[in-house]
């Protein structure tokens, strides 16, 4: 926590970031001498905005087709950190309120703590991290780097960036585990320990705005699309996810395929039962569907296996040695156009109805879908995961375990802006979609 007289100490303004239903970081400043009013009482806030999309029009239905209608910022200041990377400004990230001071239902941020208040309440609890992969271009040109998969060379050509980047994110409070050149040209990976969800979520907004300060610096821009240039590998921003209860992981030390216990499978079951409708919100842009193609490693099919890169749902034992802390699952389908906190909310709303049926994932797949025919895969209980965001959006609408979980007006938010984006772009060609997403994120 950064008390408010602190941050007015040590720096002027406070961005407060919060991420819309398109998947955008947004922002708005106040002088931090007004951190602890506005953290009471916020700053205003059209309503409208709720249903915005990637290109900034609006999906005017009701209840979201008026000009009238305020909601109240309130940057979350336990979470606000300053900023040395950029002197004289500190960041917090922000939740939506009603202007009687309630959660407001359509706000991302509230419903991911809802599901971890559910989470509490079970005697549950999650570790999570999302992963991230972005690509660096030379600002107002090309990529950063060849792109030979974990190569030197193209580490060398920004490993003066990497530097400067793990210790501007040491400095927020953000510890780097990893980071690496990754298979695309320009493409660039970081990971995270995993931390609470709400923490892991306010983490990727603040991971963005500090990687994009340190990345101009070094005359680079950064893309966190899910598409960057035309015909090549995507960006994933692969969601890591473990169940614990009484301080044990249940995704370790049970008799389960790779060691799962039973609830740690039911949390894999149930969010493979929705990936259809779940795809509406973590690969939510038109642009997300050239990514999730079969052969990228961005699992296209709604398949779980023990470490299988092919599956949507990857489970990670770990390695004997740390398995009782490390044994997580990874939803591979997630990209940077997710909203992080409908992401996360929407993964573990489904994970927990999985839990509270006793759901069976059956058993893990080991092959690589791509390669199995139509009666293969049905054998196998497999299906391509949809192939167009109108697709996902349809699924998404019709599934009333996404909608019971997230709120009815949170839910009609979502599915207003995924029609309308896929109405407005689902007829683009590749080209005109990695040029329309490529920075928005
Ligand atoms: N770039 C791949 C994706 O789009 C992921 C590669 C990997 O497994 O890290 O998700
Ligand atoms: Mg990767």
């Amino acid at each position: 926590m950064t008390e408010a007289a602190t941050l007015e100490a040590e720096a002027r303004l406070l961005a407060i970031h919060f991420a819309d239903i398109a998947g955008m970081s947004r922002v708005k400043v106040v002088p931090t001498r007004r951190a602890a009013s506005t953290a009471r009482n916020g700053v205003g806030w059209s309503s409208v905005w709720a249903v915005v999309t990637v290109d900034d029009h609006f999906a005017f239905v009701p209840p979201f087709d008026s000009p009238s209608g305020d909601v109240r910022l309130l940057p979350d200041l336990d979470a606000a950190v300053v900023l040395p990377v950029r002197p004289g400004w500190a960041w917090a990230p922000a939740s939506l309120w009603t202007q009687e001071l309630e959660p407001w239902s359509a706000c991302p941020r509230h419903a991911l703590a809802r599901v971890e208040r559910r989470l509490a309440e079970l005697g549950l609890e999650v570790r999570t991290t999302f992963e991230t992969e972005l690509t660096l271009f030379h600002a107002g040109g090309g990529p950063a780097s060849s792109g030979v998969g974990y190569s030197v060379r193209s580490l060398l050509g920004y490993d003066e960036f990497a530097l400067d980047l793990a210790e501007a994110l040491d400095a927020v409070g953000i510890p780097v585990d990893q980071l690496h050149p990754e298979y695309g040209a320009g493409q660039f990976e970081l990971s995270t320990p995993p931390t609470t969800p709400l923490a892991a979520a306010d983490r990727v907004l603040l991971f963005r705005y500090v990687t994009r300060v340190v990345a101009r610096r070094h005359g680079l821009d950064v893309s966190f699309a899910p598409a960057t240039s035309v015909g090549a590998v995507g960006n994933g921003c692969h969601l890591h996810v473990s169940l614990w209860r009484d301080g044990v992981n249940l995704m370790a030390g049970g008799d389960g395929p790779g060691g799962l216990q039973p609830e740690g499978a039911s949390l894999i079951a149930g969010i493979r039962d929705v990936l259809p409708a779940l795809s509406a919100v973590v690969t939510p842009s038109v642009a997300s569907y050239l990514r999730t193609r079969p052969g990228h490693w961005s699992g296209a099919y709604t398949a779980w296996g023990v470490e299988n890169r092919e599956a949507a749902l990857r489970f990670q034992p770990g390695t004997i040695t740390t398995r009782a802390t490390s044994a997580n699952v990874e939803l591979k389908i997630v990209d940077g156009a997710a909203n992080p906190y409908l992401a996360l909310a929407a993964t573990l709303v489904a994970g927990l109805d999985g839990v509270a049926r006793g759901a069976d994932p059956g058993p893990p797949l080991q092959l690589d879908p791509g390669v199995l025919d139509a009666d293969a895969l049905a054998a196998h209980g497999v299906a391509r995961l949809p192939t167009s965001l109108g697709e996902a959006a349809e699924a998404f609408a019709a599934s009333t375990v996404l909608r019971d979980g997230l709120g009815e007006l949170m839910h009609a938010a979502i599915t207003a802006v995924r029609r309308k984006e896929h109405a407005d772009h689902g007829a683009k060609g590749e080209e005109e979609l990695v040029e329309l997403h490529r920075f928005v994120y």
